[in-house]
């Protein structure tokens, strides 16, 4: 048994195929008992009634005294589920409920709860552990045909996804699949310590094996919405992007982010203009916000970040050279006094009723031209600056200076700065 077929026994019989001759059951769920028959899957309480008696179904679970990779905590299920089969597969005759039906197998699920979910503690805070029990029923119909019901399995992928199965039979629920994702990319915990906290936190023993393919499996059952996220943001009015490190292994990797006002899209590749347009696509129509990076700079309509710029002109305000301190700290004072006029522009806006014009506009640029050229007269000055970092800021103002002050319409701006 290699490596892949032990992480699989280990979550609870997913992922082998119910035809299977040698379906792995749960150990808790190897005694499946006969059920009565719903033709569509139904949640049963624990009380599972026996029914006429069918031809005796082939043990579930691995051969006896075969050696096995299983899990070692004991689930107790709290919830039962049942999916029986609607017709039957050999002359295609309708079940009907009453129709005896049997467990062929059945896995065990995991999921997080949300203690309010619980009708009895509605104004509870916090999550518990829900363990399902899942039931794949059969029934044989008169036509002598056995019909078993199947769990839906997504096709193998070999050649984007090798390994990596996704399908309705997996020890961990949509919650806390994403809770280990969270964990795992947004927190950036290592597999082990993920193991620690579910442990420590819920008492729950997972192998960091499966930790790896649940995060696997998330991002394959999350690629179809990739084009879609996309979409959202090619039409957004403003959007944002920006990148940083991302090492992986050995791997000089980037982590990019692009998002609107309602839609966020991360993805991890190389730092290159390609990897951009490949990510946002050509079709994007809007305004770019972003930072200098020359990548972005293709984009027709692009916005300058000013975040970055404030912290690389605090950067050269803090410096140990009193002389590029002096004049870092003045180009900052310029470029805050603006940021506060952009704000309170923006504050102005907000505040008027809904339908009435601003009229006349009470753009930032009124009140401070002056500051934008005094600004643009320190950057010119400091051009060619002997202190590196005085030097870089200056040029980036002045190369990227339409970007930057996009906000300021350019005619008030070079009326004012000449
Ligand atoms: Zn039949």
């Amino acid at each position: 048994m290699d490596k892949q077929d032990e992480d699989e026994d280990e979550c609870a019989g997913q992922h082998k195929n119910p035809q299977d001759d040698d379906i792995a059951a749960p150990e808790s769920a190897k005694d499946a008992k006969p059920a009565s028959g719903n033709n569509a899957a139904s949640a049963a309480t624990g009380d599972v009634p026996t029914t006429a008696a069918l031809p005796a179904a082939k043990r579930a679970g691995r051969p006896l005294g075969a050696p096995g990779f299983g899990r070692t905590q004991k689930l107790i299920p709290t919830k039962f589920v049942h999916k029986h089969p609607e017709v039957c597969t050999g002359c295609l005759h309708p079940f009907t409920a009453n129709d005896p039906a049997q467990a062929w197998t059945a896995w065990d699920t995991l999921e997080l709860r949300a203690l309010s979910e619980d009708d009895t503690h509605t104004h509870q805070l916090g999550v518990y552990l829900e363990v399902t029990r899942h039931f794949l029923m059969q029934r044989q119909c008169t036509c002598g045909h056995l019909t078993q019901a199947q769990a839906q399995r997504a096709d193998d992928d070999k050649a984007q996804w090798a390994g990596v199965r996704i399908g309705e039979q997996r020890l961990l629920g949509p919650r806390l699949a994403a809770t280990v994702v969270y964990l795992s990319l947004r927190m950036r915990l290592p597999r082990l310590k993920v193991q620690e906290l579910l442990l420590e936190l819920f008492g729950l023993e997972l192998s960091t094996a499966l930790i790896d393919q649940t995060i696997k499996q998330t991002a394959r059952s999350v690629e179809p919405l990739q084009p879609e996220l996309v979409r959202q943001l090619q039409v957004a009015v403003l959007a944002h992007a920006d990148e940083t490190s991302w090492p992986e292994r050995t791997l000089r990797l980037w982590l990019w982010v692009f998002c609107c006002s309602h839609t966020v899209l991360y993805v991890i590749g190389a730092r290159t203009k390609e990897m951009f347009e490949c990510a946002l696509g050509s079709s994007f129509a809007g305004t770019l916000m972003s930072d200098g990076y020359q990548a972005y700079r293709s984009t027709a309509n692009r916005l300058r970040c000013w975040a970055h710029l404030m912290r690389k002109l605090r950067g050269v305000a803090e410096s140990t050279d009193t002389q590029a301190a002096a004049n870092g700290r003045t180009m900052l004072d310029l470029f805050g006094s603006l940021m506060q006029g952009v704000f309170e522009a923006r504050d102005k806006a907000k505040a008027l009723p809904t339908g009435v014009q601003d009229d006349p506009p009470t753009h930032p640029v009124v009140p401070h031209a002056k500051q934008v050229g005094e600004l643009k007269a320190l950057c010119e000055k400091h051009r060619d600056a002997r202190h590196e970092a005085l030097r870089a800021i200056a040029r980036e103002f002045l190369y990227d200076w339409e970007a930057i002050m996009r906000v300021f319409p350019s005619s008030t701006v070079k009326s004012v700065s000449r």
